[in-house]
């Protein structure tokens, strides 16, 4: 059975996978890692959904905050500050995911998963050609046979079924870093 390691946004996005990963018999771990969400606050109410959501399905979860979110939150900055201009979708972006995927790649190398992907490919705020780039980048990182999955997690009804999922989780406003937040 292969092991997959799924870098998850938030629980919105990462309901409808976790039940098609679940129903088609793969070995799912959660891999929490989002050092640009802007405020701590966010941060953790985002991350305590997930992590009580994955309690609640036996799914294990490894919460990447080994720094606590203000040194986590400052190193993402020194990417993502010099691109603060950028719109969504824009150059940014390309680098927000790069950098959490370098870091779910890595750990998924050093921890024996067949397969990586993100939750951040189920929505349509986001550009699915940015998430592939960036996950190849991050498979090319690291010297292992661990490979970037590109799954498109929006077809096959999958769409339709996050957003009836979602429903039950907290109602983020905005996409997550402080460049993000809408006036
Ligand atoms: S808008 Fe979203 S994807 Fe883009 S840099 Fe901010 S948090 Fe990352």
């Amino acid at each position: 059975m292969k092991r997959i390691l799924l870098h998850s946004c938030c629980a919105p996005c990462s309901a409808a996978i976790l039940e098609w990963l679940g129903e088609n018999g793969y070995d799912v771990t959660i891999f929490f890692y989002n050092p640009n969400i802007y405020p701590e606050e966010e941060y953790l109410k985002r991350k305590s959904e997930i992590v009580g959501y994955a309690n609640s399905l036996g799914v294990p979860i490894v919460d990447m905050d080994e720094q606590g979110w203000s040194e986590q939150h400052s190193g993402w900055l020194s990417v993502a500050e010099p691109l603060a201009a950028e719109p969504e979708r824009g150059n940014r972006c390309l680098e927000c995911f790069k950098y959490r995927l370098a870091a779910t790649a890595k750990y998924g190398a050093e921890n024996g998963f067949d397969m990586f992907t993100t939750t951040l490919a189920s929505s349509r705020w986001k550009s699915l050609e940015q998430i592939n780039l960036a996950g190849r980048y991050a498979q090319e990182l690291v010297d292992s046979k661990i490979e970037f999955w590109e799954k498109n997690w929006r077809k096959g009804g999958l769409y339709e079924r996050r957003n009836l999922l979602a429903k039950q989780f907290y109602n983020q406003q905005y996409c997550g870093c402080e460049f993000s937040v809408r006036k």
